[in-house]
């Protein structure tokens, strides 16, 4: 059996929150609530890290220190909590969140101050059980709303649900063992007293790993998304609709159904620049993709192809549907102008379409598009020309 000493377990959680805390000081994000989260984590390791503080100063001898210690423990945990809610983006109120964790901590000392040792270890035991299982809980919640178990996620989940199986069974011994108390107020069966002091040594450092990679993991997929888009109008990139249009490919050869690609071309666009300025131009071009994507169902692409050019890859079940997805999109251009405080800017767009086939690639298809393109062009615009 392993045996473990539990207040060096405590002073290995507070050193590992000190550790943590310089590790989340190297993070950067632009998100607010990514950082709010941050903020709530960096004061969850401080409070933690006074275990340490306690375990090295010469008063560690006085249980009334670890007992307050173990107040300031408490609020770590609440606030680890309230910090991962806000990670995962489900908001809650700050004054929630902040009489939540006062209410922790005063739990606690006053059990330590009032409670007989024994009321001291149900407070302790219900304190950290309510905590952690909502902890575990709300993690649960997370993970099944995600859909997909993404191994951070199930890690986590796993994680808290550990954690949180200590404390129901430190709570259940509390309430059913009249004791004698241990003086660093861990008071469960012999079996679990090594994990349990293990889990909380380790906590800090697990949890700042985990939110390392979280943000850093947000960062590549913030990263990557900004490679795939286009800056003006946030549609995809041309390299977007490379990559997402090569998987709609693939998709698309596994279902019966057909992928109409569409080039978009605004009419005369040079003559809206020379007349109403470049600022301008740009807005009628954010306008006209707001316009498109308004109109396309959520599995279609759309790409700015160029200049005032745009693409689409549009999953369809017959050509005649994909020609009346065009039209559409040509007359809702036509009817929908740009309203500016000094009047309406019209323009109108041609409209190529062409359709992918099994031997060709999806550049063979966009170039199909613009021949379709070249020829509504030529025939007088503001119009769709259909080809094979
Ligand atoms: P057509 O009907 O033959 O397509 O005529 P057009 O004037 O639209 O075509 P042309 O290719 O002659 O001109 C395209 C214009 O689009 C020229 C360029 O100034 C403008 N343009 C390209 N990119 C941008 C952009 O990012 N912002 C703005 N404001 N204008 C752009
Ligand atoms: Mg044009
Ligand atoms: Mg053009």
């Amino acid at each position: 059996m392993l045996s473990i000493d539990v207040y060096t377990c405590y002073a290995v959680s507070g050193a590992g929150s000190l550790v943590g805390l310089g590790l989340l000081a190297m993070v950067r994000t632009e998100q607010a609530r990514v950082s709010y989260a941050l903020g709530l984590f960096r004061w969850a390791l401080l409070s933690l890290s006074v275990l340490l503080c306690v375990q090295l100063s010469p008063l560690n001898v006085r249980p009334e220190v670890l007992k307050g210690a173990i107040g300031f423990a408490g609020m770590g945990v609440a606030l680890l909590a309230w910090a991962f809610r806000q990670l995962n983006g489900r908001r809650t109120h700050p004054v929630f969140g902040m009489v939540a964790t006062l209410l922790v901590g005063l739990a606690l000392w006053a059990g330590a101050l009032w409670g007989s040792d024994q009321q001291y270890v149900r407070v302790i035991g219900a304190v950290f059980c309510l905590v952690s299982v909502g902890m575990a809980v709300d993690q649960g919640v997370i993970t099944w709303r995600n859909g997909k178990f993404t191994g951070g996620d199930l890690t986590l989940l796993v994680a808290a649900c550990e954690f949180a199986l200590n404390w129901v069974i430190l709570l259940y011994w509390a309430w059913t063992q009249s004791g004698p108390y241990p003086s660093h107020w861990l008071f469960m069966p012999e079996w679990l007293t090594p994990i349990t002091g293990l889990s909380f040594a380790l906590l800090p450092l697990a949890v700042s790993s985990v939110v390392f990679a979280s943000v850093n993991d947000r960062l590549m997929q913030q990263l990557r998304a900004r490679s795939l888009s286009d800056d003006l109008t946030g549609a995809l990139s041309r390299r977007g609709l490379r990559e997402l249009g090569e998987r709609l490919v693939a998709l698309q050869s596994t279902q019966a159904s057909m992928l109409a690609v569409l080039m978009i071309d605004i009419d005369f666009f040079k003559d809206v620049n020379d007349r109403y300025g470049h600022a301008m131009g740009d807005d009628v071009l954010r306008h006209v993709t707001n316009s498109v994507r308004d109109h396309l169902r959520e599995d279609a692409l759309l790409a700015r192809y160029g200049g005032e050019e745009f693409s689409v890859l549009l999953p369809v079940r017959s050509r005649l549907e994909a020609q009346s997805v065009a039209e559409r999109v040509r007359e809702i251009i036509e009817l929908s102008p740009f309203e500016t405080p000094t009047g309406e800017i019209r323009v109108t767009v041609s409209i190529g379409l062409s359709f992918h086939r099994e031997d060709t690639t999806l550049e063979e298809d966009l170039a199909r598009a613009d021949a379709c393109l070249y020829q509504a062009k030529n025939t007088g615009r503001n119009r769709v020309i259909c080809g094979d």
